[in-house]
């Protein structure tokens, strides 16, 4: 027996495909094949803030042990397959496809690494298959290459979440998926803490299905294989699942920001948490957005908490010069109406900075506010005609409407990688023994 690895990314087609569906029919065509296999599907997201991609960045491995003899057809039946789904020459799909055996390789491991939190130029992934002889291929660009690779070197060893997919018909376009409401917060409700970030308990807003006309019914995020499997069984559709799969993945565990980087040393499009002195006071822009400056004595960066963050915002707003806090983000590259720019996806405070406020002194005699006598004239008493020159003005501390903590957009417009409250101090480790019997159909 061989220990397989396959990752792949970016394999879309033009009728609405994506990668997670081509890797459901790769799993049924290799279960076939009577491979072994040794996780789940690993669905790993990768830095939500590299530009060229708008679905979310997901790549996916598959692992599995095969008989020696299969090794020979299996490369070209998933170069087939991955072909078949993409239909060749679509222009807005880069796939890239790798197979690594057995041991996987140090520079594979390196290299997932900084696809959680840097731009990576495809020549880098690129250098690492040719050096490592390892069998893949592209199409467009390559630019899938980064993917693959990062999705057989991120193991999910530590911190990691399942994902439960459902999928109709590929021919299917509609962007409604006719997901019952009701069926979703009942399973919220059953569920409890065992999944997360399926609907938001605030606004009663469903969260598990996509919008856009891709394949995808719904997604159940949870903590355990058992757990997204029992959940969907209570969630309705209108729409039939042709085929379902429940992947391992880094979702939900803030696994991109785990790097403090010092402001001089920012590129674009890095996730990085930038830890310093709010600088300038937050205010509101057209657009909803809000605005403000922190440094951190090795420079100074305008951060944004943009208007799809709703209640962050709120929270930004309530910052003042001096308060200490931890911002995760994301570098957006400078242009020629702003420089570099942190995009704001959380906030956490550290310390809130004293707010004082100067105020005239009491009067000893009646304990009423005195008033200004006139300039150099010192205070006197409108109730009872009190006059001083001796006080001086009051520094009142005044109380901050904000706490300490860490804030957060709401659910829905959390990135896929981002570790939602419901999930802080959680740590699913290690990796699986062994599989539960039905993680997939067909
Ligand atoms: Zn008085």
């Amino acid at each position: 027996m061989t220990i397989v690895h396959l990752g792949m990314d970016d394999i879309d087609s033009p009728s609405g495909g994506c990668t997670t569906h081509f890797a459901s029919t790769l799993v049924e065509r290799l279960d076939g094949w009577h491979v072994k296999w040794l996780d789940y599907p690993n669905l790993v997201r990768l830095n939500p803030n590299i530009p060229y991609r708008t679905r979310g960045n997901g790549a996916v491995a598959l692992r599995f042990c095969i008989e020696a003899k299969r090794m020979s057809e299996l490369f070209s039946e998933a170069r087939r397959m991955v072909e078949g789904y993409t239909e060749r020459g679509y222009p807005n799909t880069n796939p890239g496809f790798v197979m690594v055996i057995n041991d996987i390789p140090e520079q594979v491991t390196e290299l997932a690494k900084l696809a959680l939190w840097r731009a990576l130029p495809i020549a880098a992934a690129q250098r690492i298959v040719d050096r490592l002889l390892l069998k893949h291929f592209i199409m467009g660009n390559g630019r899938g290459l980064i993917g693959a690779l990062s999705a057989i070197g991120n193991r999910l060893a530590n911190d990691h979440t399942y994902e439960y997919l459902a999928y109709r018909p590929i021919s299917t376009r509609s962007r409604t998926r006719g997901v019952d409401h009701d069926s979703v917060i009942e399973m919220d409700r059953i569920m409890g803490d065992r999944v997360f970030s399926n609907m938001d308990p605030s606004s009663g807003e469903i969260l598990i299905g996509p919008r856009g006309p891709d394949p995808v019914i719904y997604g159940i995020r949870g903590e355990k294989p058992e757990y997204v499997i029992e959940a969907a069984s209570y969630v309705r559709s209108s729409e039939a699942r042709e085929r379902w799969t429940v992947f391992r993945t880094n979702q939900g565990t803030g696994e991109h920001l785990t790097h403090i980087v010092r402001v001089c040393d920012l590129r674009p499009y890095m996730a990085a948490l930038v830890q310093g002195e709010v600088a300038s006071t937050p205010t509101m822009i057209e657009g909803g957005h809000v605005m403000f400056s922190i440094s951190d004595g090795s420079g100074r960066i305008d951060c944004a908490v943009y208007e799809p963050t709703r209640d962050l915002r709120e929270k930004a707003l309530l910052l003042t010069v001096g308060d200490e806090v931890c911002l995760h983000s994301g570098v957006r590259p400078s242009s020629s109406s702003h420089g570099l720019t942190l995009n704001v996806e959380g906030v956490e405070v550290i310390t809130l900075s004293e707010q004082v406020a100067v105020m005239n002194p009491i009067c000893p005699q009646c304990g009423k506010r005195m008033k200004s006598a006139g300039s150099g004239k010192g205070f006197k008493c409108d109730a009872c005609g009190f006059r001083t020159r001796d006080a001086g003005k009051n520094e009142i501390s005044i109380d901050r409407t904000l706490e300490r903590g860490l804030y957060l957009p709401p659910l829905g417009a959390q990135r896929h990688l981002t570790r939602p409250i419901a999930r802080i101090n959680k740590t699913n480790s290690g990796m699986p023994t062994s599989l539960v019997e039905r993680w997939h159909f067909p």
